[in-house]
C-alpha cells in the first residue's frame, strides 16, 4: 500500500461514497425536486470493471470504507455482483449502502449474500400522504416492507431522516419508536443546502439543539454517547438505553474530522458534498492511463 494520503488539513482519505447510478425512482423535494430529469447516457456510467479499478486506486491511498449510493443504488442492474466483487477486497473493511428502500424487500437477501456489511434506509415520514408529498410517489408501503425484510438480515440497520420544519419535524418520536420496534438506529439529519435542494432555506432547518429539546421533552434526559469516530452522526442515549444519532451538517459542521469523498456514477471525484468542481477520473481511465498515474492525479 502507498502511504496514507492526507489533505492539507491532515485529514485522511478513508471514506468513499460511490454513486452507482444517477437515476432515482423517487423525487424527494430536498434532493430532486423537478418532475423530470435528463439522466446520464448509459455509456457515460462507469462499468463494474472501471469501478473496481478506481476503488483499488483509492484503497491503495488509504480508503477502507466504501458506501454505495446514488441516485437510488438498487436501480443499478446486477448490483449484488458489484457488491460481491467489492466485498472480496480485503482492503475494504466496511462496505455499506444507503437506499430509499422502495426495491429493498426483494433484494435484501441477495445484498446480504453478496457480502454487503451494513445498510441504511432513508425514511422521512411514516404517514403515506406525507411520504407521497415529499417524494412524489405513493411508495411508503414498499419502503416499510423493505425495512421489515432487511432488519433481520442487517443487524444495526440505520434509518436516516432529514428533518424539515413544518414538514416532518413532528414525527421524530414516532420514527424513533418505529426504529426501536425494528432494532434499527434512527439518525436525524439537518436539512442541507446541497445539489438539488432548491427549496432550501435556513428557517426550514431544524437544528440539533432543537431536535434534542423536542426529544428530551418527550423522553426525559438524553445523554451523549462518548466515542471516537469519524462518523458524521453524534450519537445519544435515551433514558431507556435506546440510541439514536444526529447529523448536524448545517448548524454544527464536522468538516475538521470529515474523511469523505465522492465518486459520481460517471467518474467525477468530489472532495465535498458542497464542492462545485470535481476531478474527471473516467477520461484518463478510459484513455488507458494506469493505476499509478491515476493515484498521482488523486494525490
Ligand atoms: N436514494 C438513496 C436514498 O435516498 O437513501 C441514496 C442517495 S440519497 C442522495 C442519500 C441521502 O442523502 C438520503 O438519506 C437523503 O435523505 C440525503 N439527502 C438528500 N438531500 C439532502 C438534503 N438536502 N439535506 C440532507 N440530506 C439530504
Ligand atoms: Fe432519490 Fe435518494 Fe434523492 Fe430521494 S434522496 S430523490 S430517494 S436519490
Amino acid at each position: 500500500m502507498n502511504r496514507m494520503l492526507l489533505d492539507r488539513y491532515q485529514r485522511p482519505l478513508r471514506n468513499l461514497r460511490l454513486s452507482v447510478t444517477d437515476r432515482c425512482n423517487l423525487r424527494c423535494s430536498y434532493c430532486m425536486p423537478e418532475p423530470d430529469y435528463v439522466w446520464l447516457p448509459r455509456e457515460d456510467i462507469l462499468q463494474f470493471e472501471e469501478i473496481e479499478t478506481l476503488v483499488d486506486v483509492f484503497t491503495n491511498l488509504g480508503v477502507d470504507k466504501v458506501r454505495l449510493t446514488g441516485g437510488e443504488p438498487l436501480l443499478r442492474r446486477d448490483l449484488p455482483e458489484l457488491i460481491h466483487r467489492l466485498a472480496s477486497r480485503r482492503a475494504i473493511r466496511d462496505l455499506a449502502m444507503t437506499t430509499n428502500g422502495v426495491l429493498l424487500a426483494s433484494q435484501a437477501s441477495a445484498l446480504r449474500d453478496a457480502g454487503l456489511h451494513r445498510l441504511t434506509v432513508s425514511l422521512d415520514s411514516l404517514r403515506p400522504d406525507r411520504f407521497q408529498h415529499l417524494t412524489r410517489f405513493d411508495e411508503l408501503a414498499r419502503v416499510l416492507d423493505g425495512i421489515a425484510a432487511a432488519a433481520p438480515l442487517f443487524p444495526g440497520l440505520k434509518l436516516d431522516t432529514v428533518v424539515i420544519r413544518g414538514v416532518n419535524d413532528d414525527e421524530m418520536v414516532d420514527l424513533l419508536e418505529f426504529g426501536r420496534r425494528h432494532g434499527a438506529e434512527v439518525r436525524f439529519i439537518e436539512y442541507m443546502d446541497v445539489g438539488g435542494a432548491t427549496h432550501w432555506s435556513m428557517p426550514r432547518v431544524v437544528s440539533r439543539r432543537e431536535m434534542l429539546a423536542t426529544l428530551s421533552a418527550h423522553y426525559g434526559p438524553i445523554a451523549p454517547v462518548v466515542e471516537e469516530s469519524s462518523a458524521p452522526a453524534d450519537r445519544y442515549t435515551l433514558p431507556d438505553g435506546t440510541t439514536f444519532g444526529i447529523i448536524s451538517s448545517t448548524t454544527e459542521p464536522f468538516c475538521e474530522s470529515c474523511d469523505r469523498s465522492r465518486l459520481t456514477a460517471d467518474g467525477l471525484w468530489y472532495l465535498c458534498l458542497y464542492a462545485a468542481h470535481g476531478t474527471d477520473l473516467r477520461r484518463p481511465l478510459r484513455a488507458g492511463v494506469g493505476a499509478e498515474p491515476l493515484a498521482q492525479l488523486i494525490r
